[in-house]
């Protein structure tokens, strides 16, 4: 019960377009799940409706026993549950050192609130040396490269202490010797007990970390199984290859 999502019959619209229809899965506490599908096959969609910024239409999320309808996205971050998003948007005003600083706290007035010891700590520095951000630390966060925006927003994500933490595409322009160290930071979390929810393209982390793979395509869930498996299965060869021509067997 502790840290698991439960995901049932989840259904959302926009206008017309059905995005998500009959949604239904768990996570269980400490399990890695990659939710994976073509694109526009509503998995941004999905993590926006459990992290409580999109409100769904019908069904229903529950964290750690706790029903997370209606309840605002704010108030679903304090309980543990916290996203990072597909294009991470970053403050002109703030350095990488300062938002890891801060954590999942708000950042304003930030700077009259950290002392320079909290923010040149030993800790911080060792976030921004895990995550490789040393040369960008003290520069504004906005003018990071789309790769370094990731990893600074999966370490930000990492200091607010997530009990679940779903994450939208987080290797997307990761130096591939950075992805192999996210593969480390997330095993590491998720075996202290954190529930991990990844949305991924790239197959090879996927393989490499997800114990089990929920994929979506036009709405639907069309597979529920461990990675290994997803190959031999013919709706999710015919949703990537048939249609989105991205590779999944590679
Ligand atoms: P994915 O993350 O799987 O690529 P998304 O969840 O972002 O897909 O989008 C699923 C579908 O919903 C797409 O067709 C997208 O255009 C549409 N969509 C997403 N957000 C909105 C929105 N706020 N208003 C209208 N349509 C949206
Ligand atoms: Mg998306």
């Amino acid at each position: 019960m502790a840290n698991s999502l439960k995901i049932k019959s989840v259904a959302k619209s926009f206008g017309a377009l059905n995005v998500l229809q009959d949604v239904t899965f768990d996570v269980e506490q400490g399990e890695i799940v990659g939710l994976l599908g073509p694109n526009g096959s509503g998995k941004s969609t999905l993590l926006s409706v459990i992290s409580g910024f999109l409100p769904e239409d019908s069904g229903s999320v529950s964290f750690a026993g706790r029903e997370m309808l209606g309840v605002p996205a704010h108030k679903v971050a304090q309980q543990g549950l916290i996203r990072t998003f597909q294009l991470p948007s970053m403050p002109h005003r703030m350095t990488p050192r300062e938002l890891i600083a801060a954590g999942a706290r708000s950042g304003r007035g930030l700077r009259n609130l950290l002392g320079r010891a909290a923010l040149h700590g030993p800790e911080v520095d060792a976030v921004i040396a895990r995550f490789a951000l040393e040369p960008v630390a003290d520069i504004p966060a906005s003018s990071l490269s789309g790769g370094q925006k990731k990893l600074l927003s999966i370490a930000v994500a990492l200091q607010g202490n997530p009990r679940l933490l779903c994450l939208d595409e987080p290797t997307a322009g990761v130096h591939p010797n950075l992805r192999a160290r996210m593969v480390q930071i997330l095993q590491e979390v998720a075996s202290s007990g954190v529930t991990i929810l990844i949305v991924e393209h790239d197959m090879h982390f996927v393989r490499g970390i997800c114990d089990r793979c929920v994929v979506l395509d036009g709405g639907h869930i069309i597979a529920d199984c461990a990675p290994d498996q997803l190959t031999e299965n013919e709706r999710v060869v015919e949703a990537y290859l048939g249609k989105a021509k991205v590779g999944i067997a590679a």
